[in-house]
Order: C-alpha cells, then structure tokens, then sequence
C-alpha cells in the first residue's frame, strides 16, 4: 500500500499553508523523519518562467517558505534551486525568482537561493533509458530533495505534476536534446521516470490548491483545486493528481510508464488516502490542453510515420501580432525547427517533433495549438 496525505487549503494564506503543510509532513512521520540536522536540502519548486503566482504556472511562494522553514527548524539547510527552460545563468535565476516571489519566501524562511549554474555528467546504471544524465550541479551537492511542484495540464504528456517536475533539474537549454532523442511521448516519459528515480527525492508536494487547465504548462488559466498533496511516493502522487483532474491514468505516459515498471499504483484505491477525501477534490470539467497527440504506432516505417505524424498531429501556430520578437522559441527548439526571420517565427512544420516547448517558453503567450482535420476527425472515432 502507498501513503500519501491529501488536505484542503482554499487559498494562499501563509499561516493556513504552513499549518496544513506541516501536519501533512506530521501524518508522514515529521520533518526529523527526512531532514536531519546539518544536510544541505534541495527544495525544486516548479518555476518555469518569469510569471507572478497568481498565473499559476508556478509553485507559490507560501508553499516553498512553508516548507523551507519547517526544514530549517528541523536544523537543515535550505537551497532553492530550479533550472527553467531556456538559458541557465544567473541573471535568469536572479529574474525569475523575483518575478515568482521565491526571493521573498526565501528572505524570510532563511533560505538560499542558487545562482550555482554549473553541471555535472553523472553515471546512472539503474535507468531503463538513461545511463547517463547531466544534471544542475545542485542536485548533486545535496543531501536531500524535496519535489514541491504544480498541477498543471501539459500539451505533450497531458499532465504536470510531481514525477515531471523533476525535469528541471536537467539544465537550461540542455532540456532540448533530451526531447529530440527521446521525441515521442513514451520514451520521454521513461526518461523523466529515470530523472526522478535519480533525483530521489525524500519528500513530494503538490501545489493543487490553484492549478493550470487548458493550455498549460503556462499559457493555460488558473483553475483553483484547493488542495495540498504530500507523499514520499511521486508517482503516487501523479495517480492522485490524474484522478483529481479526472482524467484517467492511461491518458499519462508517465503514470502508465511507472505503472508498468511497478513502481506506481494504478489507481487511488492502492494509495492509503490520510486526510481528507479526494472525491470532494474531483473537477469534471477540468479543461485539457489542446495539443494532445494521438497515439501513432511507431511499427510503421519510419517515413510513413513521419509522414502520418505530420498530416495527424496538433502543431503550433505563431501569432504574429502578440508576438515580441524574443527568440526563446527558436533558441528552445529541439529539432530547429523554428528559425528567426524579420523578428518573428518561421516555422518547418516538417521538423517539428511536436514537443510544444516553443509554446511553453512563449512569454507573450504569443503560440497557439492547431488540430488538424484528421487529428478532428481521428480522435472523434
Ligand atoms: S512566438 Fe513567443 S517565444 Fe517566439 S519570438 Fe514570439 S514572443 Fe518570443
Ligand atoms: S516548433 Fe515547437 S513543438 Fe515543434 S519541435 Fe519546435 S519547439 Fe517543439
């Protein structure tokens, strides 16, 4: 059986936040449980781009200075560190964190925030998929982890939630590589689960209590779920996550990928619920992004499948007049698929591997998802 604390909060209030956190943390056994005096702990919020917490494509300032202060007392030492996509420097982290409000939740809890962009190239035996993985040199200096992420809908694995969140501690445009070698949903999908196998983080917390439907990861609305997730299981986690925003498991690569390897349940009648009932937290009408792919088996040829692929599958559209001209889409394009011309975005719909990181990082909110006739008429069968 798996464990995992589900408790409502309503709203961002700091002492409301910190008191469900911590009893969340209490019903799991206390901080002491995972922290121990003097370890260096690596607090990953989701922060994939400059947006103020009331967008919601963010993890909120209450929920990390709850936790990093509950670490602190524990005697611990906190650093916050997120790689976004897009470039890894400091004048980025230094923007980010501000515009999240990190900086001031990391002021009054005492936390550190890192501005340490160095990488290292670490050996990972134990992966299905990676043997390898080049990781935020953070991660590695640290004791211990703590996966304090966002529930969002996400364009090309349907959902974000605490396994996915992991990603960001590949860094900056490092991100790219990972999606063009692994360029469908499925291999992607054992790579994240193998990123946060290594991660291997003691704790996890959702951020459900507003989330992100339709075009998430970033570009999608607000949608309050009003609730706080704990578990030491991230996957478990994901199932309750998926239930949630009821969508069913099999919709998740990543849940269906960490199911197979039995590291997952299937559903949430495996996972020991302490708290409050996640019925009551159900939202029916939660809306999905638009960019959902269909499931094109890879057994074709290669040029049929690239060809099928193209005629079938959601691809972004630019919309020129909200555009600013920033390039990020070019730059984080995995395939280069995308290149500059007169400032804005010229596209090869050929290239595109359909990732929608393009979309992700659009700080203009400037890209669209369009569904193709066949994509219409296919996923109405
Ligand atoms: S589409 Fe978005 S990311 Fe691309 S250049 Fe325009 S504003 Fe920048
Ligand atoms: S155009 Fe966008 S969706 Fe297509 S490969 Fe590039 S980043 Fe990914």
């Amino acid at each position: 059986m798996y464990n995992a604390v589900l408790h409502e909060c309503r709203d961002y209030e700091y002492d409301k936040v910190k008191e469900i956190i911590k009893k969340s943390i209490d019903e799991l056994g206390g901080i002491g449980k995972f922290v121990n005096k003097g370890e260096r702990v690596l607090i990953k919020p989701n922060l994939i781009m400059m947006k103020a917490p009331d967008k919601a494509a963010t993890t909120h300032p209450s929920v990390v200075r709850a936790v990093a202060e509950l670490v602190a007392e524990a005697g611990g030492k906190t650093v916050i560190a997120e790689s976004p996509g897009g470039p890894f420097n400091e004048r980025m982290l230094k923007a980010i964190y501000s515009a999240c409000g990190i900086t001031d939740a990391a002021e009054k809890s005492g936390a550190e925030l890192n501005y340490n962009t160095g990488t290292k190239d670490v050996s990972y035996p134990e992966g299905k998929l990676l043997k390898r993985i080049t990781v935020i040199d953070e991660l590695t200096k640290a004791d211990k982890v703590i996966n304090i992420s966002k529930l969002k809908t996400h364009g090309m694995m349907r959902m974000t939630a605490a396994v996915k969140n992991l990603f960001g501690t590949i860094p900056g445009t490092m991100k790219a590589e990972y999606h063009l070698n692994r360029s469908n949903p499925d291999d992607f999908a054992e790579a994240l689960i193998d990123i946060c196998r290594y991660a291997k983080p003691v704790l996890n917390i959702v951020d459900a209590v507003v989330g992100m439907e339709e075009n998430g990861p970033t570009g999608g609305s607000p949608r309050k779920i009003g609730a706080l997730l704990t578990s030491t299981n991230p996957f478990a986690l994901d199932i309750m996550c998926a239930y949630m925003i009821n969508v069913p498991y099999t919709d998740v690569p990543v849940c269906v990928h960490a199911v197979e390897r039995g590291l997952s349940p299937k559903s949430i009648d495996e996972i020991n619920i302490i708290g409050d009932d996640i019925s009551k937290f159900v939202i029916t009408d939660f809306k999905a992004p638009k960019a959902i792919l269909v499931n094109v088996t890879e057994n074709l040829p290669k040029p049929v499948y690239k060809a099928v692929n193209n005629i079938l599958q959601p691809y972004p559209v630019f919309n020129k007049d909200k555009c600013v001209g920033c390039g990020r889409c070019a730059e984080n394009c995995p395939p280069s698929a995308l290149k500059m011309k007169d400032k804005r975005p010229s596209f090869d719909k050929s290239k595109c591997i359909r990732c929608f990181c393009c979309q992700e990082l659009c700080p203009a909110v400037a890209i669209d998802i369009k569904r193709p006739l066949f994509y219409r008429i296919f996923s109405s069968l």
